[in-house]
């Protein structure tokens, strides 16, 4: 499941796909080929997960005074920068649902002749009482599905029982000035969010596909919807594998906007956390916990971070080979034996990285060393091996030499004046005793 394109992308968001995308490398990197299709939600996703509230985009639209094609445009292109930024893998298609409105009345159309809807005067519903495994992912029992929506909100009066979802919205009643809608056998409207995830995947992966992913808030009702209407139209199984992340909380708490907590990777960049650190900790706690952001945490990432990029410097610059002894090569055969049994262990991420930080430390040679990390990276996704040596210019290692000099004559105040002149050109300086470093303080890959 993709991202519904009615506001910016969050950190929450950030380590669902990057999640998604280090189970993809995992599974590249263990020899499998993979094709992964991932929808973009531009019409139809409701506030309220049981057909009530306005269409998340038409909401966005009217909130901005731009149109819902602008609002999907400018969301998504924000969501696609960050997964850029976090280094994901793009998937193999990018599908809009708002291409896909045939697909999607073909499936409702099947789903209709096989007597699993009804239609009333507002929309065509899934009728889950129809579907005799209703609820099997989530566990639920069809009597707890059956409570009511809540009182204050508006609910067709026709619909049969509760839990059925609709699968296309006609343009009456809240719906009359929808602006996206297409005709249909059921006149002219929009159709309902959870069948764009069933008709396109299954139109680029088949009735069965290997793996879904997406958040655990969708499985008591998302996915069970598309397993519902998708096993109801084909008969064969929808999904072998579910793989379903946890939450990101921030400071303990739920990411809201009223709280001011909701960040993005802008509001990451601003902290001077680079995206890469932001997947570095994302990496360090399991997919099936959930992940508590603070900023305490986000700096030491980027500590470790920065770790990384000194080995990597450090081991480039030994370029003398050594023989690998007998011992030295079963050791970093077993280190890469435990890396990938961390993997394959329901993507045990913590103890890959756990294996990794053990390799670096360990007495193999450098240059195997470097081959190993950056053969690790290829799953962990933190560029390490683009790499380089910024090379300092002239013009900081004058305004350095000027702050020692300061320094040595206790005039500080100088010298933390030069101090932040070097930090706004974007390099950091720290002091060794008589000496000085100069480190560019780098966000890479912006
Ligand atoms: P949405 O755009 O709300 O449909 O969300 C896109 C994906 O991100 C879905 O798979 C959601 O389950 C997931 N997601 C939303 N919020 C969070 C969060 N706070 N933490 C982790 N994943 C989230
Ligand atoms: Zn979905």
């Amino acid at each position: 499941c993709g991202p519904t394109v009615y506001d910016y992308t969050h950190i929450g968001h950030g380590r669902t796909f990057t999640n998604n995308d280090t189970l993809k490398r995992t599974l590249t990197f263990l020899g499998y080929q993979v094709k992964h299709i991932m929808n973009i939600t531009d019409v139809g996703h409701l506030t309220g997960d049981d057909d009530t509230g306005d269409d998340k985009l038409e909401k966005g639209a009217k909130k901005t005074g731009k149109s819902v094609w602008e609002v999907a445009q400018f969301y998504t292109d924000f969501f696609l920068d960050t997964l850029q930024k976090l280094n994901i893998v793009m998937p193999n298609v990018l599908a809009k649902a708002t291409d896909h409105i045939k697909e999607m009345i073909e499936l409702i159309d099947k789903l209709s002749e096989m007597g699993f809807t009804y239609e009333t005067a507002e929309a065509v519903y899934f009728d889950i009482t129809k579907f005799s495994a209703y609820g099997k992912l989530s566990g639920q029992k069809l009597n707890e599905k059956m409570k009511g929506a809540r009182e204050d909100t508006y609910v067709d009066p026709k619909k049969k029982n509760p839990a059925d979802f609709a699968l296309w919205f006609k343009l009456v009643g809240r719906f009359k000035n929808h602006s996206m809608h297409w005709s249909s056998p059921w006149d002219d409207g929009f159709p309902g969010w959870h069948i764009e995830c069933s008709a396109m995947s299954m139109k680029y992966l088949g009735d069965t596909l290997d793996i879904h992913s997406g958040g655990i808030d969708h499985i008591t009702v998302h996915h069970e919807n598309e397993i519902a209407q998708s096993e109801g139209a084909t008969g064969k199984k929808f999904v072998q594998f579910w793989f379903h992340n946890n939450f990101v909380t921030v400071e303990g708490q739920k990411m809201s906007k009223s709280l001011g907590n909701f960040y993005t990777l802008k509001d990451i960049k601003e902290r001077g956390i680079d995206p890469l650190a932001l997947r570095l900790l994302f990496l360090q706690s399991h997919y099936r916990q959930a992940l508590n952001f603070t900023w305490k945490s986000a700096e030491a990432s980027q500590e470790a971070l920065k770790k990384l990029h000194e080995l990597v410097i450090a081991l480039k610059k030994q370029t003398q080979r050594t023989v690998l002894s007998q011992e030295k090569l079963k050791s970093l055969n077993e280190f890469r034996s435990r890396f990938t049994e961390s993997l394959e262990e329901d993507l045990q991420t913590p103890k890959a990285l756990a294996v990794m930080w053990e390799m670096v430390k360990s007495n193999i040679p450098s240059t195997d060393k470097l081959d190993l990390l950056f053969e690790f990276d290829q799953v962990l996704g933190l560029r390490l091996n683009e790499i380089i040596e910024e090379k300092i210019p002239e013009e900081i290692r004058r305004l350095a030499d000027e702050r020692l000099a300061a320094r040595k004559a206790k005039d500080f105040k100088k010298s933390d004046d030069l101090r932040s002149m070097i930090e706004k050109k974007g390099y950091t300086v720290e002091d060794n005793g008589e000496e000085y470093k100069l480190k560019k303080f780098r966000i890479s890959h912006s």
